[in-house]
């Protein structure tokens, strides 16, 4: 660390794994101790053990069928209120002064919706006294508050953002996240081993990755961190070496044609067809979903023939069952149109800023499925990404040569 360092703050997040069990929560004591004793003001976000959070879930299943979206919050988010206890006894074994808070405790302000909520506003105060006594703050991800102090979560894998949101809020230049692989590859490494590291990526290629099923970040952290130009440095928790960062596009010299290729396969296609062809039809689809708190992903909708129309678009396959109920009000109020559902399918994109200067790719994808067999059901692009809805079935064979057709384990990084 430089003279101009000492006195920085940092603000690092550890990832399910990386708090698991209690050795690794000595093991993350140890190193936000070296921080600590280099002179760094040290913010840690720490995430529940290891897999608490999908058994919390369950568990919640067990005793109702469709639990309380409030209760279950307040469920989910004492995951994250164990890990930062042992993390602060962790680190007073090792000397250092360190104090856990929970959401609520900083002021994590968010708004009312349950189990996805958005952060409005953090009052820095608690964290900021703290620090100036020299103390390390462990703050519980995942998790805030809202305006009537109801606990709320930030959807899975919110501890990111609580994180970045951190980061911007306090000042801080780089929030660094400590996960259970290198940093960010070209896909997910344990889909695809030839996946290559990264050194870095843009933060509009990473908010795409994220939001189409890069699970290495939430999504919404990456929106904070650009709005903010807050620096994300994604490592691992087991090892010292470097990783990868999340940085303005400026920042980066060699501008591919793709960077990175994803997978998603929780997601279903449901199909509205001879549905009228007139305004508002859409509106009141969607508008319902909204109403029964659904999320849409994918959107379709072809040109209208005598007056009829189609809409597909996926939903999480969670949501398929309360979708169908809420559209089948719909198409019975206007007495035309069926719906069809394919639970399982799969949404396989790339992604590349240099798409924006180069044509020819969405071609080269589609000639690979036509090659391979692979049906393509919706199409959908932006500025920056291509996005396919295939079978399910095929939706590993598909990441894997999109891989393999865009030189993605060749290509400089
Ligand atoms: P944490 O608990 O640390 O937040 P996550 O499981 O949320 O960890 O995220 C890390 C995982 O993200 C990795 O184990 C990896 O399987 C997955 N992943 C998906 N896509 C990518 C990618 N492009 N690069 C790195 N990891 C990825
Ligand atoms: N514990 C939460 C989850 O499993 C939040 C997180 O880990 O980021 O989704
Ligand atoms: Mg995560």
């Amino acid at each position: 660390m430089s003279e101009n360092e000492s006195n920085a703050l940092i603000v690092q997040k550890f990832g399910g794994t990386s708090v698991g069990d209690p050795n690794r929560i000595k093991n993350v004591a140890n190193r936000v101790k070296g921080y600590h004793d280099r002179g760094f003001k040290v913010v840690v976000v720490v995430s529940a053990m290891g897999k608490t959070t999908d058994g919390l879930i369950r568990l919640a299943q067990e005793v109702a069928e469709e639990p309380s979206k409030r209760e279950m919050d307040m469920l989910l988010s004492t995951g994250e209120q164990v890990s930062i206890a042992l993390l602060a006894m962790a680190l007073h074994s090792v000397g250092v002064e360190a104090v856990s808070f929970t959401g609520a405790q900083v002021k994590i302000l968010t708004d009312g919706n349950f189990s996805n909520a958005r952060i409005s506003k953090i009052d820095t105060k608690v964290i900021e006294n703290s620090l100036a006594k020299g103390k390390v703050c462990i703050v519980a991800g995942f998790q805030g508050v809202d305006v009537d102090e109801n606990i709320t979560t930030l959807g899975r894998g919110g501890s990111d953002t609580s994180a970045v949101a951190l980061a911007a809020a306090l000042g801080a230049r780089e929030c660094e996240i400590y996960t259970d692989v290198d940093g960010v590859y070209t896909t997910d490494p344990n889909k695809v081993p030839q996946a290559r590291l990264m050194k870095k990526i843009s933060y509009d290629e990473m908010l795409e990755l994220a939001s189409l099923g890069a699970g290495v970040l939430h999504s919404r952290s990456v929106e904070f961190a650009k709005k903010y130009g807050v620096v994300i440095h994604v490592r691992s928790s087991f090892h010292f070496s470097e990783g990868t960062l999340v940085v303005p596009e400026e920042q980066i010299m060699e501008k591919l044609l793709v960077t990175g290729v994803t997978l998603k396969s929780d997601e279903s296609r449901i199909s509205l067809t001879d549905i009228p062809d007139r305004p508002g039809v859409a509106a009141e689809v969607f508008s319902r979903l909204a109403e029964s708190g659904i999320n849409i992903d994918m959107i379709v909708q072809s040109t209208g023939q005598n007056k009829l129309n189609t809409i597909s678009f996926t939903v999480l396959r969670k949501d398929v069952e309360s979708s169908e109920k809420s559209l089948n009000t719909v198409l019975k109020i206007w007495g035309s149109g069926s719906m069809s559902v394919a639970k399982d399918i799969a949404i396989v994109s790339a992604v590349g800023v240099g798409m924006k200067s180069h044509g020819g790719i969405a071609a080269r994808m589609f000639n690979a499925f036509a090659k391979e067999g692979i049906n393509i059901e919706m199409i959908a692009t932006s500025e920056i990404k291509i996005s396919c809805v295939i079978d399910k079935e095929h939706g590993q064979k598909a990441l894997q040569l999109l891989h393999d057709v865009f030189g993605l384990e060749k290509t400089a990084g």
